[in-house]
């Protein structure tokens, strides 16, 4: 009998203990988000998706070039532009015709953003566009366009502002995927 006292104490304790943990729990707001039916309150800055400003890109390659991925892909050709003055020279220009950015395979490093030197990429706080097929993940340049609209004005350098910002969605000539996109030379 001596040997069950203390026994029956900690039993007493514990169940203590264990209705002062339940009653401490209810009393604590459940920090459980709905989503998604109730969108998470992000900082406006957030890293959810690469958004492409396209009227800034000169095709230059260099995001694609140090992507660690190896998930933007670029097409590009040279045009010819008329010399404005008489006695002056034509010019050359690369016209972009594709720029996708494969999210199945980007992990978000945002070193395309930090060297592009055009101020062509910025960060958009969205995050809902999981797909349920993998490929549907590759994005073309009217779709990374239309994530313009989220960037934050704070993030947009002066010479983009809002509503010069966004291109038309569908505006751009988007070329369909192809593997192995050509490199074109920069131009100056
Ligand atoms: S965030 Fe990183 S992995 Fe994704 S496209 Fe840019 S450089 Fe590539
Ligand atoms: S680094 Fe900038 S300007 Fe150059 S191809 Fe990429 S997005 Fe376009």
């Amino acid at each position: 009998m001596t040997e069950q006292k203390p026994g029956a104490l900690d039993l007493l304790r514990g169940l203590g203990k264990g209705l002062a943990t339940t009653a401490r729990t209810l009393a604590t707001p459940a920090h459980t988000r709905q989503y998604p039916h109730v969108e998470p309150d992000l900082p406006e800055r957030s890293h959810g998706v690469i958004a492409l400003l396209e009227e800034n890109c000169t095709s230059c390659m260099l995001c694609a070039r140090e992507c660690p991925d190896w998930c933007i892909y670029i097409d590009s050709h040279k045009e010819t532009l008329e010399p404005t003055t008489e006695g002056g020279r034509a010019r050359q220009h690369n016209v972009l015709d594709r720029f996708d950015i494969d999210f199945s395979l980007c992990m978000y490093c945002g070193i395309c953003i930090e060297v592009c030197p055009f101020d062509a990429l910025f960060w958009a706080p969205d995050f809902a566009y999981a797909e349920g097929d993998i490929r549907n993940l590759l994005h073309d340049k009217p779709k990374l366009g239309t994530w313009m609209e989220r960037v934050p004005e704070s993030a947009l350098p002066e010479s983009a502002a809002p509503e010069s910002a966004v291109p038309e969605a569908g505006a751009a000539g988007s070329t369909a995927p192809q593997a192995g996109a050509a490199v074109p030379e920069a131009d100056e």
